[in-house]
């Protein structure tokens, strides 16, 4: 009867709390069957009976353990596929795919609020793999994740759109907010040098474009891209190392909402 109840235990709750159970109900039956706590049909050879008693209770044990060690590998092992599918593998920031499923998905469920998007891209990155080598450059790529990362709220997204373009979501902020937290990251890599592994330190700067929507009005993500893009390729034009905030997009009032 336990095995059934101590087998869901073992995939539904973690090891170390599958062994206690199964622990504290091995000791238990070992103690109460000696001493007929529990009725049991009149055996013929006791003291063999007891001895089959005691190797059945051990087998009984096994079988919840075994499981919840094959759970928590499986487990373990679904995380890290999770993870390498959603996530960039050098800078550890989301992928492009799996930062445009959540952005949408973040839109849709803060319309009533404002959201902000920020499109990043490190200036003349180019000229670093040209002096320090691509190792050089990816040295670059994931100091720059660490730093923006620091600079971000939990519920904020952050992605790599590919090569050394990065994009942020941002939800709850409106276009001041928005652009503060973009005039931050700013500085913060513009006053931080980075080591390169073949020696040596680097100093970069980033250029941003800010796209936001306003609490209520319907812009769909591919439009917040399409803006903030515009916005860093402003911001690249007047000369690097800015923000530039896009302009509004023209609104539109979502069907449903009506
Ligand atoms: P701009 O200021 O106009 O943005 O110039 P840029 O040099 O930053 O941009 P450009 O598009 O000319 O060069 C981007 C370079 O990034 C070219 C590409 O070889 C390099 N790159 C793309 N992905 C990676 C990567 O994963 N690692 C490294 N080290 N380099 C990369
Ligand atoms: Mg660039
Ligand atoms: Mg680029």
């Amino acid at each position: 009867m336990p095995i059934p109840a101590l087998l869901w235990c073992s995939l539904t709750y973690r090891t170390f709390t599958t062994s206690v159970l199964t622990m504290l109900l091995s000791v238990w039956l070992l103690i109460s069957i000696p001493a007929n706590l529990i009725p049991l049909p009149e055996l013929p050879d006791p003291l063999r009976s007891l001895d089959s008693l005691r190797l059945g209770i051990a087998l009984m044990a096994l079988c919840p353990l075994t499981v919840a060690s094959i759970n928590a590998a499986r487990v373990e092992l679904i995380e890290r596929l999770s993870r390498a599918a959603n996530h960039d593998s050098l800078t550890g920031a989301l992928s492009r795919g799996a930062f445009i499923e959540r952005s949408e998905a973040c839109l849709q469920a803060n319309r009533d609020q404002g959201t902000a998007l920020l499109m990043l891209d490190i200036d003349h990155f180019k000229n670093i793999n040209d002096r320090f080598g691509h190792a050089g450059g990816d040295a670059m790529l994931k100091e720059f994740v660490v730093l923006i990362s620091r600079l971000l709220r939990p519920a904020d997204l952050f992605g790599r759109m590919g090569g050394e373009e990065f994009a942020v979501v941002l939800p709850g902020l409106d276009m001041i907010a928005a652009t503060s937290v973009a005039e931050r990251i700013r500085q913060a890599l513009e006053m931080r040098a980075i080591e390169m592994p073949s020696g040596g330190e680097v100093w970069a700067t980033v250029s941003i474009g800010v796209a936001t929507r306003a609490p209520g009005e319907y812009t769909d993500f591919d439009d917040m891209m399409l803006a903030a893009d515009r916005a860093l390729y402003e911001a690249k034009e007047a000369g690097r190392n800015m923000v530039r905030v896009g302009a509004r997009q023209p609104e539109a009032t979502s069907p449903t909402l009506n």
